[in-house]
């Protein structure tokens, strides 16, 4: 569903936003997409298990439990982090992962820059038999065919289309499925330069651009300025965005609409991939440094 943002832009500048957040309450939207035809993959493979990786918030570890429960998969989760064993019940989406019936394996961050090595594999297959492996952050070519149904034949008339950018999968699958006439812009959640690269190996055309301004310094920072954003945001518009990834997408393309980034009478399309469920675990973070807290609730 696409929905008008209720703010009024300068130049006849008019922004609507993909709520693909409503697929689920707890599921990152783009998570599903990326899933589809993962399942059906192992399914053709006859695996009963799936195995991933992911970091103690991650929206991906959340779908991959939940999807499995509906699925009839036995899930695995390395999860990085040992400190995290005895923490699981005090860790929103760890406790969602587990009520789902995902298994953890916690390895320490060392390990778990080896994860996709043969040797810890081999241990792991040793561990828990055979598996269906998913990468972290779900990204492999079968997902970027899932995100490539992002976008619809309606979305024809829009001419940016914008997301946030963890891993690349979502926009790979959205840059595939644009028209000629249309502009993709991704707003990495992240540092670093290697994503551009690696997004280039799964698409095939030239029409987009990583803005790399607005990870206010790294993958899971935040700061009061996209806290106080985020929950006027939602005053203004009741749509609520997460801290990681949509919040800091929004946020930057409301600063470039101020700066003139776009010309008049553009017609832009953000893509709402939801990650809501890390809005508790950080509101917690936040609340350990006394700082202020993420609301999105009436
Ligand atoms: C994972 C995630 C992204 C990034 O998707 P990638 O395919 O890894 O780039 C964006 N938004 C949300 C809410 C996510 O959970």
């Amino acid at each position: 569903m696409n929905q008008l943002i209720p703010i009024e832009f300068p130049n006849n500048i008019s922004v609507y936003i993909k709520r693909e957040d409503l697929i689920h309450p707890f599921v990152s939207g783009n998570k599903f997409r990326k899933l589809k035809y993962n399942l059906l993959q192992a399914k053709e493979e006859n695996e009963s298990s799936m195995l991933t990786f992911g970091g103690a918030f991650s929206n991906h570890i959340a779908a991959v439990a939940f999807a499995g429960r509906e699925q009839h998969f036995k899930t695995i989760g390395v999860i990085r982090g040992e400190e995290l064993v005895d923490k699981v019940k005090d860790n929103p989406t760890l406790k969602f992962a587990q009520e789902c019936g995902m298994q953890f394996e916690f390895v320490s961050r060392e390990m778990y820059r080896h994860k996709q090595e043969e040797t810890f594999l081999s241990h792991l297959k040793e561990k828990y038999g055979s598996f269906y492996l998913i990468p972290e952050g779900g990204t492999n070519a079968l997902a970027i065919q899932g995100c490539e149904e992002i976008l619809t034949d309606k979305d024809a008339e829009f001419d940016f289309v914008c997301c946030a950018v963890g891993t690349g999968g979502t926009i790979a699958g959205i840059i595939n499925s644009i028209l000629p006439h249309q502009k993709v812009l991704g707003f990495p959640a992240l540092k670093g330069d290697f994503l551009k690269d690696e997004i280039c190996t799964f698409v095939n055309n030239k029409n987009w651009e990583l803005i790399q301004e607005y990870h206010l310094g790294g993958y899971g920072k935040v700061n009061q300025e996209l806290v106080a954003f985020i929950n006027h945001f939602y005053k203004e518009t009741k749509i609520p965005l997460d801290p990681i990834y949509t919040g800091k997408m929004v946020f930057g393309i409301l600063d470039l609409i101020q700066k003139n980034y776009f010309s008049a009478n553009s017609k832009i399309l953000l893509i709402h991939t939801g990650g809501l469920q890390g809005i508790e675990g950080m509101n917690e973070k936040l609340k350990n440094k006394k700082l202020a807290t993420i609301k999105i609730h009436d």
